[in-house]
């Protein structure tokens, strides 16, 4: 079965492949899809739901879409849905301003992905998946994206961006909704 990844965010994609390595995973663009799907749900699987349905719908495929993102518990769950625009800035100015409100802060944290599988005939299968660990003071390790730097797991014991892929995967919020997604097929 065909699947396209409803992501421009090669981070992700590459991600998908990797978990997804049964299934034939194909970029927007190769699907000919060059739109932007507005995020405006109050929920991860709501965001990843519009997403879903907007690139099934546009490319006649089964569409699967997650959203994600960084929630700490002493900020009451943010950055949350606006992970990706928390500071209004890039990655590096939101790991800056997580910093900068964390100070003197309580650290524990999770990653949270919903992904979404809409299929052209309407079918919906949709899954969770989460991740716990702890901020650190400030960024370790290179590979990655986002937050990776300033999560240190708890499963792998060091940061996401010092682990490497296959051991992110194995653990990751978005490994794990992926994997109870494909269950589910
Ligand atoms: P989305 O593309 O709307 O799902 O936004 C996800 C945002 O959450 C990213 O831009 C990152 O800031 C953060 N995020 C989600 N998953 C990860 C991850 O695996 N590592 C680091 N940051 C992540």
């Amino acid at each position: 079965m065909k699947i396209v990844a409803a992501t421009g965010n090669p981070h992700k994609l590459k991600e998908i492949r990797e978990i997804l390595c049964g299934f034939e995973i194909v970029s927007e663009a190769e699907a000919g899809f060059f739109g932007e799907v507005e995020e405006n749900g109050s929920t991860f699987l709501e965001n990843a739901l519009l997403k879903a349905r907007a690139v099934s719908k546009a490319t006649g495929l089964a569409a699967l879409a997650d959203d994600s993102g960084l929630c700490v518990e002493a900020l009451g769950g943010a950055p949350g849905i606006y992970s990706a625009r928390y500071s209004g800035g890039g990655d590096a100015a939101n790991r800056a301003l997580l910093l900068k409100n964390l100070q003197e802060k309580e650290r524990r944290a999770y990653f949270c992905c919903a992904a979404a599988l809409v299929y052209p005939n309407g079918k919906e299968i949709v899954a969770e998946g989460r991740t716990y660990g702890t901020i650190v003071h400030e960024s370790r390790g290179e590979g990655g994206f986002g937050y990776d730097s300033l999560f240190l797991s708890d499963d792998l014991g060091v940061t996401f961006a010092e682990a490497d892929e296959a051991a992110k995967n194995s653990v990751s919020h978005r490994g794990r909704a992926l994997r109870a997604l494909a269950e589910k097929l």
